[in-house]
């Protein structure tokens, strides 16, 4: 096991792997910019280094400083949480190199599924079914016609190198094709300064869903159910549940074990995320995501089984505590997103907290970095905690959900709180009925 972990992150998912460290009894170094001195991992790590100014470039994201960090402190391995470094493949690396564990899969298996084309072909050998399209990059508008004519309209296309929902445009007719092909190439040339895009058949009204998977680095893989992330805004997830209301266990059952023997046959080693999109009974692959995710607790609630641990279980070569067959999935789980944001127009509200009061009992966690007096730092994600509220089945889950929202208090800033005030008590969502239009459509009509 590894004596000491440097977590190269912020914010609550830096206290999430700072508290799995603790409970491991494994030593903890936190880095950290200027701007977050008085972040509470800071407080609370048995060591602490900063790393450079506020920009994420200067600090968060500069490889030398952390691993100059490491040196200093001795740390024996690194957790990158989510964001910042943790699907950088040279980060990976470059550790590697310097003979320190990346608590995370291989360089080699983050570059594939970074680029888009080639994580789909990957997908495809697998036996993961995709969303029918090109078979790879898409040379010229001739072949994105063919391919357009063939699979039939309306059609997306999609940048290689894609992420956070930029690059992609759909073409309805084939006189949307030529338009649609240039910007997403632009796009996707001044984004990623890569222009190769790909052409997909294009889902009217499908839900995201995605597996947790995990793989032990020799062979052996296993899935932990899924989680129904439709609820988004601009492509970002809003509302998380485990289980999704759409699926039942066979289907579970069956995708699961799709997805645990392609990460088996990978060799994939630690937490992975297969997204979906779902429509009419059917699966569709998007992309596969190499590390934890923000929405990672509603599986922790209802397997009831710590995923941080699990990560630093294997990256330490100590394998899997589970076998499939351990992992029961229990009631069920709903995860807010909680940004200091205002709720109508979701402009980022920084400020100082003057009050922190979060809401306590059964079934009730809390993910967060802050605590009254803190004042947010205006240089990063908005993202200030997690409500995550589990109970036997949904209804008890959303019933609790709607008490513990009206427990919440942050006073001094604007956050998504209210949003969710209003989202518990939709008729909709009480029925679990939403694809991932559904709150871009309600935003829009409540305006
Ligand atoms: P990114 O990495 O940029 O987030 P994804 O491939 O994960 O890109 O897609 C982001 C979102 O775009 C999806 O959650 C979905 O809303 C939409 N999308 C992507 N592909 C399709 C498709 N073939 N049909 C319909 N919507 C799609």
């Amino acid at each position: 096991m590894f004596q000491k972990i440097l977590i190269a992150n912020r914010g609550e998912i830096a206290l999430r792997v700072l508290r799995a460290c603790k409970e491991l009894g494994i030593q903890t170094v936190v880095v950290h910019s200027t701007a977050d001195s008085d972040a509470m991992h800071v407080r609370l790590a048995d060591e602490s280094v900063c790393i450079g100014p506020p920009p994420s470039r200067e600090s968060y994201l500069n490889i030398h400083q952390i691993v100059a960090a490491c040196e200093i402190t001795g740390a024996d391995a690194v957790h990158p949480g989510y964001g910042f470094l943790s699907e950088n493949a040279k980060f990976a690396d470059i550790l590697a190199a310097h003979n320190i564990t990346f608590i995370g899969p291989s360089g080699d298996h983050i570059r594939i599924m970074g680029d888009k084309i080639e994580a789909k072909r990957t997908a495809k050998r697998l036996g993961i079914p995709v969303v029918p399209g090109s078979d790879g990059a898409i040379s010229d508008e001739k072949e994105a016609k063919r391919v357009a004519a063939e699979i039939g309209y309306p059609v997306i296309i999609k940048a290689s190198a894609g992420g956070g929902g930029r690059g992609m445009k759909v073409a309805r007719t084939e006189a949307d094709l030529e338009v649609a092909l240039q910007t997403a190439k632009s796009e996707a040339g001044a984004a990623f300064g890569d222009d190769a895009v790909y052409i997909e058949k294009y889902l009217e009204k499908p839900r995201h869903i995605e597996l947790q998977v995990f793989g032990d680095g020799a062979g052996r893989g296993v899935h932990f159910g899924e989680r129904d992330c439709s609820l988004q805004r601009r492509h970002q997830k809003v509302w998380e549940e485990a289980n999704s209301p759409a699926l039942n266990a066979e289907e579970r059952a069956r995708i699961g074990g799709i997805c645990a023997k392609a990460i088996a046959d990978l060799g994939y080693s630690g937490a992975g995320t297969i997204e979906f999109l779902y429509e009419n009974g059917e699966f569709y692959f998007i992309e596969m995501n190499t590390r934890l995710q923000v929405e990672h607790p509603v599986t922790e609630a209802i397997t009831g089984i710590d995923l941080v641990h699990e990560q630093i279980r294997v990256a330490s070569g100590g394998g899997l505590s589970v076998r499939q067959e351990d992992i029961k999935f229990n009631g069920h789980a709903i995860e807010c997103r909680i940004n200091a944001e205002d709720p109508r127009t979701f402009t980022p509200s920084p400020g100082t907290i003057t009050h922190f009061h979060t809401p306590g009992g059964l079934g009730i966690r809390v993910d967060s970095g802050v605590y009254s007096g803190y004042r947010i730092p205006p240089y990063y994600d908005s993202l200030i905690g997690k409500l995550i509220v589990h109970g036997r089945n949904r209804v008890e889950c959303m019933m609790r959900l709607r008490r513990a929202l009206d427990e919440f208090v942050v006073d001094g800033i604007k956050t998504t709180l209210p949003l969710f005030r209003d989202l518990v008590g939709n008729p909709d969502i009480a029925n679990g009925d939403y694809d991932i239009h559904w709150l871009e459509e309600y935003l829009a009509k409540a305006d």
